[in-house]
């Protein structure tokens, strides 16, 4: 604490620190409007299979009156602290499940997969609330894929192995996101219930900007390989140019998503987009 470590070192960073708590403050309060409001939009961010549209995932995006858009990166930390996180991410998985139970009434099926912070996977009421979406919207569950962080597998092993359990046992599909930066271990690895590896895109910056990771290329043949022995899928996230495309071709990938292929964009927009695709 600021108290403990200096009179100098106080004047100077406390002006800092309560700049920093007024704007949490502020970002919490319109975050809970927004939340009453039901203020956010879903966009959706295609994954390759190949060349061919494998799924897509579904991303969260709000546009303040007075701030203007804020990144997710921003808001998901604040409302995971502050709890909106819970109201907010049931929102966003009624409305992709709505989507995807409309794309698969359209006769054009497509799989969505919905970001799930550690909190809200920890609630009682998770699995029902999962469950009563698929049948009241006659949504098959393999539509539906559910993202958690390798974080929770860090904290409590066996309780997020069982909730894993129950929603394969649904037919949802589970993938471990940004997989490599949290550092679960490689025995809490082999004993999870999940279908798809989603490797972190600080693994690929190493390629093609200087200070990046020194030994790139073996650490994503070494996922690569973790993946296939674990008979996980696993998918490149972050994938931004062609160099970096070919490197992971060559290394095997078959999954990949990124803004070399397409950013996340809005459900009609998406509709054109592969349409424009299938020609
Ligand atoms: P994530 O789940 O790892 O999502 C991928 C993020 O990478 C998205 O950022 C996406 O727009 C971005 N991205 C995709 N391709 C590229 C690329 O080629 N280059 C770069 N630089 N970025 C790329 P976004 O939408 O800003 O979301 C950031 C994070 O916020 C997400 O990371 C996820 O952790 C969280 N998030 C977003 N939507 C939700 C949500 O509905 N619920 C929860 N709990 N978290 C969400
Ligand atoms: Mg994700
Ligand atoms: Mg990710
Ligand atoms: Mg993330």
């Amino acid at each position: 604490h600021a108290k403990h470590s200096g009179r100098r070192q106080v004047k100077a960073f406390t002006p800092a620190l309560d700049d920093q708590r007024r704007e949490h403050f502020a970002l919490e309060a319109a975050l809970r409007r927004a939340v009453h409001a039901q203020q956010f939009t879903l966009h959706y961010q295609p994954q390759l299979r190949g060349a061919a549209l494998e799924s897509v995932e579904a991303l969260v995006r709000w546009t303040d009156p007075q701030l203007g858009p804020v990144s997710p990166g921003r808001f998901i930390p604040v409302a995971e602290q502050c709890g909106l996180i819970l109201p907010l991410g049931r929102w966003v998985r009624e409305q992709a499940c709505a989507q995807a139970a409309a794309w698969h009434a359209q006769g054009r099926p497509l799989r969505v997969a919905v970001n799930v912070s550690p909190l809200e996977f920890t609630q009682p009421d998770f699995v029902p609330h999962v469950q009563g979406l698929l049948l009241g919207l006659d949504l098959p569950a393999h539509l539906l894929e559910l993202e958690v962080t390798e974080g929770l597998l860090v904290q409590d092993l066996t309780g997020t192995a069982a909730i894993l359990r129950e929603l394969r046992a649904l037919g949802v599909r589970i993938s471990v996101d940004d997989f490599g930066v949290q550092h679960a271990s490689l025995s809490a690895l082999m004993a999870l219930p999940a279908d798809v590896l989603k490797l972190d895109r600080s693994f690929l910056s190493g390629h093609d900007t200087p200070g990046g990771l020194p030994s790139g290329t073996q650490v994503l043949r070494a996922v690569h390989t973790l993946g296939r022995e674990l008979n996980l899928d696993v998918l490149a996230e972050g994938v931004e140019t062609p160099e970096q495309h070919a490197l992971l071709r060559d290394l095997g990938f078959e999954y990949m998503q990124g803004f070399l292929f397409a950013p996340a964009m809005p459900a009609e927009e998406l509709d054109l987009w592969r349409d424009a695709r299938s020609g």
